[in-house]
């Protein structure tokens, strides 16, 4: 895989120092760093105009050196039920998606952090191709920025999951600064117990994770809990499952909060009783919940994989199979189920349109 390593494109790639930095070098004030950071981070300024208190000299070489943002949106995909999916073009042509769910006083946003993604599960509009490069640091924050933007009138984002395209642990150096923005009281402001970040269970990375001061939620896409079946499913997170859910347990004892394991439902691959067993003899005792998902079909992946989307009775039937054995569970209901509803779908079009 390419990873990239660039100078910074947009405003949105510098961390504090370097922001402060720039803002001297054109001859700000340290106060006028502050009230350029609370324009950026807290209103989403992207134009001269919008640094309000800032003096116009300074508003305007600051971004004729970088602009504010190096992504736009090129496409957004509404549900009937509220949900959005937003297409970000960004700056070498290629795209990445974010998901918005408004969900009663909750709204959730799913992020990227790779375009496309290494880990190629089976099942996986985002894995289709591979990867092609990392998100920068920025690319990361502005699918928030764009988002926010977007709300109605009185909402707010309630929830961040690192759950979109890529694999999140092969790219912490983009996404810990990322996070570190989006977290910070004079940045996004958002808790910590409001975001979560999905693996597909990379233990070494997970340890650096967890040597973060922050205490992020961490959910594993574990889909099996049986090293030969979670190989043809995961064909490249190959650690063994022991592994993975030894690397959990740790991080919940450190941070103090539970764990999620999602195991994505896939008719007469995973949802049998064995699988369940197999589900129940490697959690139990862990601190977690697992959250079952129902497949989203995928037409492409549905063919070439054999792939099919359990029967409402199937899953409720696997449901109570690991509830018997002891083990917390929630059922993911299917939301923006009408367009592009898995990830990965709505980029997969747009590729296919050239
Ligand atoms: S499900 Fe997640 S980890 Fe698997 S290929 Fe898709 S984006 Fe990558």
């Amino acid at each position: 895989m390419a990873v990239v390593s660039r100078p910074p494109l947009a405003l949105t790639d510098l961390d504090d120092a370097a922001l402060q930095a720039l803002v001297q070098e054109l001859g700000g004030k340290p106060f006028q760093v502050r009230q350029v950071a609370h324009w950026l981070w807290q209103h989403g300024a992207t134009v001269a105009d919008d640094f309000k208190n800032v003096p116009k000299s300074l508003r305007e070489a600051l971004l004729a050196r970088l602009p504010a943002r190096s992504t736009a949106v090129a496409k957004v995909d509404a549900a009937d039920d509220g949900t959005e999916k937003l297409l970000l073009r960004l700056f070498d042509g290629e795209s990445v998606e974010c998901v918005l769910i408004p969900d009663g006083d909750r709204t959730t946003l799913c992020i990227s952090t790779q375009v496309g993604c290494p880990v190629r599960c089976v099942f996986c509009a985002s894995g289709m191709f591979g990867v092609q490069r990392n998100l920068g640091a920025g690319e990361i924050l502005e699918q928030v920025l764009h988002a926010r933007h977007r709300l109605a009138a009185g909402r707010s984002l309630t929830n961040l999951v690192v759950m979109g395209m890529g694999e999140p642990m092969l790219n912490l150096d983009a996404l810990l600064p990322a996070l570190a923005r989006i977290h910070a009281p004079d940045g996004l402001d958002m808790g910590a117990r409001r975001i979560t970040v999905s693996t597909s269970g990379y233990p070494r990375q997970m340890e650096r994770f967890a040597a973060e001061p922050t205490p992020y939620g961490l959910a594993i896409s574990l889909h099996a809990a049986d090293d030969q079946l979670r190989r043809e499913l995961v064909p490249t997170a190959t650690a063994p499952v022991a592994e993975i859910v030894a690397a959990a347990n740790r991080y919940a004892g450190q941070k103090g909060r539970e764990v999620t394991f999602e195991v994505v439902l896939l008719e007469g691959r995973n949802d049998r009783p064995e699988d369940a067993a197999a589900l129940v003899a490697a959690l139990r005792g862990s601190p977690c919940t697992v959250n079952l998902i129902p497949w989203n079909p995928v037409p492409e992946l549905a063919g070439a994989h054999d792939l099919h989307r359990p029967a409402p009775g199937r899953v409720d039937a696997f449901a109570d199979s690991l509830r018997r054995g002891g083990l917390k569970v929630t059922v993911r209901r299917q939301r923006g189920a009408d367009r592009s509803a898995a990830c990965g779908q709505l980029r997969l079009r747009d590729l296919e349109n050239g």
